[in-house]
């Protein structure tokens, strides 16, 4: 029987976890890794360190431990291969096999190169499960992947190739005993405490990190309020819990999977009713399937600010400009009041990104790329998919067919008839 190393990325779960699944298989221990970069204390990195603390309360009864390592250093470069010596030490004490999830993008897929870069390839298991659909079911080839999102929802809604979950894992026979600490102590890296899972963020809502709070609020959505049922219409609300799902900060840890979103959606579905909303959802999901599709099949210039423009364009670098957005003190209420929000919760709305993201690309000229960083850094939901991907779309460097600019006095006027939400943000 063979021993196991996971190393954990956004796949923070036991349930529907296919690395942890194939690493688990007939194995006789299994441990997990994650590697934590240091940076500064956003409300993002403890809803982290919450995810993770929960992942290995999980891991724990199913007798596998989880070490979280934070790196020393602040380069990328030592960062990797610190990471890259880690690896190599625990696997080869045991003869560990290294399994791991895939990210879609370029960026992730190159530190993927690093991280393994000492390691046998024969002895290296990756995993696509970031995406509800599989890119092996897919009536084209992800490098033929259409842009326009449209014709790719039309060529995959009808029979979309979802696996099933997969099934609940058994506990391991034995637990790894601890080997780690002399190796952390030779390389300057060290465990990092976790701290207790207390709500972290007043988001819309009080949001717990963990697999067991995704759950919870994945059942109060769909079966409990039922909000489901009118989500066509509710979803571009900026102030209530249940205007949309609010699953997306749970999706982007892994602590749940696409896969069990959309099997609920489909038992509301039969349970209760299908209707126009239900139908809306699922296009949201193929969105978020759409963007790392897309990130796969484009690579580099998935981030770069010029995008899949063949010219380059040029983006303004005003700093002054780009400090008054990210604080919040443009002078356009709209785009104030969704930035502060940000920047106190860790949450806007899809409406509220839309504005603020066309406000920096298209009304103040400025390189769309320091948005996307800005999000990526502050987003409970960070996702470098949706992220890269939404931002790139809106800044008209994208897949957008047609290059437009949201009139943000208008869209306030729609969507904050009454200045409820910009009063709530702009008195504080
Ligand atoms: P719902 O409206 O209830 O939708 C259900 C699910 O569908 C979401 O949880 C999400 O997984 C998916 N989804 C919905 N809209 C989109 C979309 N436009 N693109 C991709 N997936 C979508 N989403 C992230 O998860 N992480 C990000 O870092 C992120 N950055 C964004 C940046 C910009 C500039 C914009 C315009 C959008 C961004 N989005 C991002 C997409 C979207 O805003 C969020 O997914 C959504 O607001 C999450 O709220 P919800 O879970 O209540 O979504």
């Amino acid at each position: 029987m063979k021993k196991s190393l996971i190393w954990f990325r956004n796949d923070l779960r036991t349930r529907d976890n296919r690395t942890l699944a194939a690493a688990t298989a007939d194995t006789q221990e299994t441990v997990g890794v994650y590697f934590l970069a240091s940076s500064s204390n956003t409300i993002s990195r403890l809803f982290l360190l919450q995810s993770l603390r929960s992942l290995k309360e999980k891991l724990e009864k199913l007798n596998i431990l989880l070490v979280v390592i934070e790196l020393p250093g602040s380069s990328y470069e030592a960062q990797c291969s610190t990471a890259a010596e880690i690896l190599f030490q625990f696997s080869t004490i045991g003869s560990r096999e290294l399994y791991f999830t895939a990210e879609e993008n370029f960026v992730d897929a190159q530190t993927e190169t690093l991280f393994c870069t000492k390691l046998d390839p024969k002895k290296v298991h990756a995993f696509h499960q970031r995406t509800l659909l599989e890119e092996t079911g897919l009536p084209f080839s992800c490098t033929q992947l259409p842009h326009i999102f449209t014709d790719f929802r039309k060529a995959v809604e009808l029979t979309p190739p979802v696996a099933p979950e997969t099934p609940p894992l058994s506990r391991q026979p034995n637990s790894a005993q601890p080997f780690w600490s002399r190796i952390l102590g030779e390389l300057g890296a060290k465990e990092i405490f976790l701290p207790e899972n207390q709500e972290c963020s007043s988001f819309p809502f009080q949001i717990q990190a963990g697999e067991d709070a995704a759950l919870k609020r994945l059942e109060e959505y769909f079966f409990e309020t039922q909000s489901i049922g009118h989500y066509k219409e509710s979803r571009n609300g900026m102030l209530n819990k249940n205007d949309s799902c609010k699953l997306s900060p749970w999706l982007a840890v892994g602590t749940l999977s696409p896969r069990t979103v959309y099997f609920t959606l489909k038992a509301y579905e039969s349970k209760i009713k299908a209707n126009e909303s239900t139908r809306w959802f699922f296009y949201e999901l193929l969105w978020r399937d759409y963007f790392k599709f897309l990130a796969r099949s484009i690579g580099p210039k998935f981030f770069d600010p010029n995008g899949l423009r063949s010219e380059k364009v040029c983006w303004s670098e005003n700093r002054e400009l780009f400090s008054a957005w990210r604080e919040g003190k443009t002078g356009e209420p709209f785009v104030d009041a969704n930035m502060r929000e940000l920047l106190k919760t860790g949450w806007m709305s899809n409406r509220g990104r839309q504005n603020v993201a066309s406000f920096l690309a298209k009304t103040l000229r400025i390189d769309w790329t320091w948005g996307a960083q800005w999000f990526n850094h502050h987003l409970l939901d960070s996702d470098r998919e949706s992220n890269w991907g939404n931002w790139a779309y809106l800044a008209g460097v994208g897949t957008d067919p047609r290059d437009r600019q949201f009139n943000i006095s208008r869209q306030a006027q729609m969507y904050d008839a009454e200045g409820k939400y910009r009063k709530l943000w702009l008195s504080e």
